[in-house]
């Protein structure tokens, strides 16, 4: 629809563009995502806003500037497989989609899983595999991954995500520190993790274990 074209060119320009984030790559695809189909139908007409919407299940949907921020702090080429932890919607993972070669996400709400498995097919992005597992094993059969994507906050660096990050890629994740939460981005170097970026960001806990509840909470 019309309106949330506008919407979208505006959410990229004000919200992206005119915040710092200049990777055309990660432009476009925001330029070229519906957002609006991955939050509720009831919250649609806030799609393009900049803030973090309810999924249901208590998660959210991040902000289009987190979303854009961490896309392009993973600097792909194209030819990267990826591991999401945390799918909730699955916008970041369809926005993943256009700029690597393989997007492999985890999501512990069965339901979530289920839903953002949906969209990812009606729109076509063949190259996502979406599973509903603890995200905290990462997925071994597919490992090693180029870089490794955390939506979910956790107070520590998950030693299994560095076991599945090749050397040389990048681990993005957001960790709790006293009342904060920090982005950090770490390189992995051989058996070694180089903290390169950090800046302040709000996300819904990591839990652990798989959540079977049906109902929206
Ligand atoms: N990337 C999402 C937003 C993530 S919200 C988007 O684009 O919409 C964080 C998600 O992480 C929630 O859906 C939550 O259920 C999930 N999560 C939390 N802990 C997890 C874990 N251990 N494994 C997999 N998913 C987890």
């Amino acid at each position: 629809m019309r309106e949330y074209n506008v919407a979208r060119r505006r959410m990229v320009d004000e919200q992206l563009r005119e915040r710092g984030i200049t990777n055309q790559a990660v432009l476009q695809a925001m330029a070229e995502v519906p957002r609006h189909l991955f939050v509720p139908p009831g919250l649609r007409h806030r799609a393009y806003a900049a803030c973090a919407l309810p999924i249901g299940f208590g998660q959210t949907i991040s902000k289009p500037f987190t979303v854009g921020l961490m896309t392009a702090l993973l600097e792909l080429q194209g030819g990267e497989r990826i591991l999401e932890i945390g799918t909730g919607s699955g916008y970041q993972a369809a926005i993943l989609s256009r700029l690597a070669a393989e997007v492999v996400t985890v999501e512990r709400v069965i339901a979530l899983a289920d839903s953002a498995r949906e969209l990812l097919t009606a729109f076509e992005c063949t190259n996502v595999s979406v599973r509903a597992a603890d995200g905290l094993d990462g997925a071994p059969d597919r490992a090693p991954f180029d870089a490794i994507i955390v939506t979910a906050c956790a107070t520590e660096v998950p030693q299994e995500m560095v076991n599945q990050l090749a050397d040389g890629g990048y681990l993005l994740l957001p960790l709790q520190r006293q009342n904060d939460q920090v982005l950090y981005r770490c390189q992995r170097h051989g058996e070694q993790l180089r903290v390169s970026a950090s800046l302040p960001v709000g996300f819904v806990p990591l839990q652990t274990g798989l959540q079977e509840a049906r109902a929206s909470a």
